[in-house]
């Protein structure tokens, strides 16, 4: 797809983000992928490779492994340009809230202020002693401990399971019922509910979300709101 035709399919976006009163944002882990953090068939891995005593018995295995694949990047790379845009769209006015399937916590770091994670994220991590909660700032120790009880943490999609938070659920839900444009990134389809009015898809390739979607956009999310940023 040529250069010019990107533009084309960005202005179109925005007018499209312009005419909407109410217009939300599903990502997915699509959108972190130049932030160099994994999507969640490699946190099912990481599942995968620990038992669930491992947090609790070498707890040097298990955050030496978690740094590595997820806490390490988000504190290295950060929020990226789409990120960024999409806080720049909230502060404009124009970004009821964003839907996300990513624990990275970036929508947040980048200065979203309406963020739904619906697996949580990386920004609630539980002692395994005594529950206290610690936000995503006692992940920079190499082995995040409870300051009550020096307990160990467990980042909380880890803790549980990557099971779905039912009040984000909820919440998620209504913002979408009430949107009239939803912009869909990098999504894998595992929070699937949109506007069901207007939605635009960015995916490099084909998904779940073509079939509904008024306008498609074949690139990376970086490139297309790097075109959207020049117009703002
Ligand atoms: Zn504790």
């Amino acid at each position: 797809m040529s250069e010019s035709s990107l533009k084309e399919q960005v202005k179109q976006m925005y007018q499209m983000i312009l005419d909407a009163k109410h217009p939300t944002v599903l990502t997915g882990a699509g959108i972190s992928v130049s932030s160099h953090i994994p999507d969640m068939e490699m946190m099912t891995n990481v599942f995968g490779v620990f038992e669930s005593t491992t947090l609790e018995n070498h707890p040097d295995t298990f955050w030496s492994e978690f740094h590595k694949d997820f806490v390490d990047p988000i504190f290295k790379y950060g929020p990226n340009k789409s990120h960024r845009v999409l806080a720049k769209l909230e502060q404009n006015g124009h970004l009821d809230g964003i839907v996300t399937t990513n624990v990275d916590y970036l929508h947040n770091i980048a200065g979203n202020t309406n963020v739904m994670p619906i697996w949580s994220d990386l920004n609630t991590n539980h002692c395994i002693n005594c529950g206290r909660i610690f936000d995503i700032n006692r992940l920079k120790d190499a082995i995040p401990r409870c300051q009550n009880c020096n307990g160990v943490l467990s980042p909380d999609p880890v803790f549980r399971h990557i099971a779905t938070l039912p009040d984000e659920v909820r919440r998620a839900n209504q913002i979408m019922q009430n949107s009239d444009l939803t912009i869909v990134i990098g999504s894998n389809g595992y929070y699937s509910q949109t506007s069901n009015q207007h939605v635009i898809n960015i995916n490099p390739k084909p998904n779940t979300f073509d079939q509904r979607s008024d306008l498609i956009l074949r690139h990376s999310s970086d490139a297309v709101f790097t075109e959207l940023e020049q117009m703002l």
